[in-house]
């Protein structure tokens, strides 16, 4: 099948299945001044049994939390917003996928305090491709300690998907790239580790896994917990803690992992090699698991497939 431009896709907008070109909002809207966004990034794979989104009730459960956090009226339940991805994929007859589920006020307003203003969800989706380049799964990426550091404690809430947190991912990330680099590592306010511009951090030390606690200011990564639950399976030991800088300058492995960076290896910090500068033997196994599982060619032990029926053949 030739791939779709995304003109041609449909947009789920409150219930409402509406052509990617009509889907606009107002320029007065809140969100576009005030960063008043809350959101989600999920991926569906093609497995052999159709397409599959993956962990979608936990990534529907985090954007019920962000709008939580950030008083938005939310109208959905998680159950709500997963059944809506697969009906948005389902219209767009799309497997490997990226899903966007976003939640903005909407709400013509000038001023900050805007708490009756319209809030309207959305779910886009679009045919996903590897975040980080094209051989980044296979080869690696290389990273920099970025000089933007993660908000500090009551700040941000790091633990919302909300918008206006990216804005620090943008500094790091743009550094990054201007220096060279694939991506930037962040700092916490107090100095350790805490995690890339949209994908947490893992270090493997003499076979041990090592990641930062959500204190550290990171987003509590669904990713991120797949790889400790997929750890737990293969006996390796997990530790959450705080953990130094030079660290990672000095340990076996160190790998990022996100929904779309999926289980990416790092090969070297601030031009120092990780290991020998290669993928290491931990982070290839839990990748291997990792998009094993997605794909349905490993058995899909906890549950974490939610099947996208395939579209109706009728007048097709
Ligand atoms: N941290 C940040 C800042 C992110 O944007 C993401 C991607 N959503 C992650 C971590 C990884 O989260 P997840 O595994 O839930 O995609």
């Amino acid at each position: 099948m030739a791939p779709k431009s995304n003109s041609a896709l449909k947009i789920w907008r409150d219930g409402q299945l509406i052509n990617w070109d009509d889907c606009n909002i107002h320029i007065m809207s809140h969100v576009v001044h005030y960063g008043s966004s809350v959101f989600e990034g999920v991926r569906s794979y093609e497995t052999p049994n159709g397409g599959a989104i993956f962990r979608a009730k936990e990534h529907s459960r985090r954007l019920v939390d962000s709008c939580r956090i950030y008083r938005m009226a939310f109208k959905y339940s998680a159950d709500e917003i997963t059944q809506a991805m697969v009906d948005t994929l389902a219209a767009n007859d799309l497997k490997d996928a990226y899903l966007r589920p976003l939640v903005i006020r909407t709400g013509q307003s000038i001023g900050v305090y805007a708490p009756n203003a319209t809030i309207e969800t959305f779910v886009i989706t679009i045919p996903s491709s590897p975040y980080l380049g094209h051989d980044s799964i296979s080869k690696g990426v290389s990273a920099r300690i970025s000089s933007w550091r993660r908000p500090a404690p009551s700040t941000n809430p790091t633990m919302a998907k909300a918008g206006g947190n990216y804005l620090s991912s943008q500094l790091a990330k743009m550094e990054a790239v201007a220096d060279n680099y694939n991506e930037g590592i962040m700092l916490d306010t107090f100095g350790y580790l805490s995690e890339g511009s949209g994908m947490n951090v893992f270090c493997v030390k003499d076979g041990v896994l090592y990641t930062a606690p959500d204190a550290a200011g990171i987003l509590h990564g669904i990713t991120r917990d797949t790889v400790m639950k997929m750890a737990a399976d293969l006996n390796i030991d997990v530790r959450e803690q705080t953990i130094l800088r030079e660290f990672l300058y000095t340990c076996d492995e160190v790998f990022f992992c996100g929904t779309a960076a999926e289980v990416t290896a790092v090969t070297s910090v601030d031009r120092i090699d990780v290991g020998n500068g290669k993928p290491g033997p931990v982070t290839l196994k839990l990748q291997n698991q990792y998009l094993g599982i997605a794909r349905g060619q490993i058995k899909d032990r906890h549950h974490w497939l939610t099947p996208v029926p395939q579209p109706a053949m009728a007048g097709r």
